[in-house]
């Protein structure tokens, strides 16, 4: 068997699971990404280095626009549709409903006590959700953790880094 090459295996992975990274150019120096009202500019507004390569711009007369460097975003919306497209991992998706039927079940027939405390499921405003129909069957539940760094000693934080954390699957499955 042949042995891919890791853009090969890229191009397979992105074929197969219609997950594609939004690229953004952004200032090689990471102070911008060039975006809505940024995307025309020529040079970072923060620390002057160009947008464009300025070599293969000259070469070209101005016709290349080769960006020093790029940011990829992978948007969570084909990874949840990727996740219910596969037999294997659409059926851990069922986990948050199979068990929130579950405690909902205990909570009826144990005059609203539950014999433990251990997903997040078991919050009360996970079942009020659910019990006010907020959360339906199928719905993706997830959680949304973000943060800053400071990059520059001077500068106020300037870099946002964020996870979504998929709350559906079983955490014993490690997808
Ligand atoms: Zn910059």
């Amino acid at each position: 068997m042949k042995m891919l090459m890791y853009d090969q295996v890229k191009h397979c992975v992105a074929l197969l699971s219609s997950v594609t990274p939004l690229i953004h150019d952004m200032c090689i120096n990471s102070c911008v990404a060039y975006t809505g009202p940024l995307l025309v500019l020529e040079a970072c507004p923060e620390c002057g280095e160009p947008h464009y390569n300025p070599i293969k711009l000259a070469v070209s007369n101005g016709e290349i626009k080769v960006t020093h460097q790029e940011f990829h975003t992978m948007p969570i919306g084909p990874q949840l549709q990727a996740l219910w497209h596969h037999g294997d991992t659409a059926e851990h998706m069922w986990y948050c409903d199979i068990h929130t039927e579950q405690i909902l079940a205990e909570l009826d027939h144990c005059d609203g006590v539950i014999s433990s405390y251990d997903d997040f499921f078991h919050g009360c405003d996970c079942l009020k959700a659910v019990k006010d129909e907020c959360i339906k069957a199928g719905d993706a539940i997830l959680m949304f953790s973000i943060d800053s760094a400071q990059l520059y000693q001077s500068k106020a934080s300037d870099c946002w880094i964020y996870i979504w954390v998929v709350f559906n699957l079983n955490p014993s499955t490690g997808c």
